[in-house]
């Protein structure tokens, strides 16, 4: 039978850039697959239904929850937000390794749920340099914005639960930053498929044969 992917959460505070980190990860590697989420926000300027989000209506997303179809969903700034099971199965059972790139709510349920999830927290630098970040988006009401940073504090405070931490540093700090960040997460990517329980059936295998 073929190997099952694995599952990793990716979240951090809006605009810390984690959508940016995710989309050059994808980019550089194919190989690693993302989840498109449902929600109920409306699509913004340049967003594809399908693609970006499956945008739905509240009725429709009470339908899923009825269904008992979200692997995990979350209300996120007045909004709610899901990930398929249809989805995560699909992928995994194709040995895909999944990317998930949902808010904190929502990898904690996941890793809760599964304990060989993989959580992966993106930071800013700094309050300052997250600040900017969300105003510089140029989509975000100074009300959105406001509400987005009271929510940051409690956000990080949940940070010491997630496996693994980026920095994504500021890009007129460290022109790299968003590479190295993207480079960080296929790391951890990387690493879990050369665990022993990746490599075990490799081993047998091995071993079998030199035994002759
Ligand atoms: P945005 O509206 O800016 O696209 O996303 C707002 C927040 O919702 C982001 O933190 C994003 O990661 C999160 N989000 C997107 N999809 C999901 C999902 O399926 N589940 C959860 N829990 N959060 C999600």
């Amino acid at each position: 039978m073929a190997k099952r992917g694995r599952l990793f959460v990716i979240s951090g505070p809006a605009g810390a850039g984690k959508s940016e980190i995710v989309k050059k990860l994808l980019r550089k590697h194919p190989d690693v697959k993302l989840s498109v989420s449902c929600t109920t926000r409306a699509p913004r300027p340049g967003e594809v239904d399908g693609v970006s989000y499956h945008f739905v209506t509240e009725a429709r997303f009470e339908e899923l929850i009825a269904e008992n179809a979200f692997y995990e969903w979350a209300h996120v700034h007045q909004n709610r937000y899901g990930t398929l099971k249809s989805v995560v199965k699909q992928e995994l059972d194709a040995g895909h390794d999944l990317v998930l790139e949902i808010d904190v709510q929502g990898c904690l349920q996941a890793m809760a749920q599964d304990p060989s999830v993989t959580g992966i927290f993106v930071c800013p630098p700094s309050r300052e340099n997250l600040e900017k970040r969300l105003r510089d988006r140029g989509t975000e009401t100074e009300e959105s914005i406001r509400v987005r940073l009271n929510n940051v504090a409690g956000e990080v405070a949940q940070a010491y639960k997630y496996h693994y931490i980026i920095i994504h540093n500021d890009w007129s700090e460290v022109p790299d930053a968003l590479d190295i960040a993207a480079d960080e997460v296929y790391a951890i990517i990387t690493a879990r498929r050369l665990e022993l329980d990746s490599r075990r059936d490799f081993l047998d295998h091995l071993s079998a044969t030199l035994r002759g």
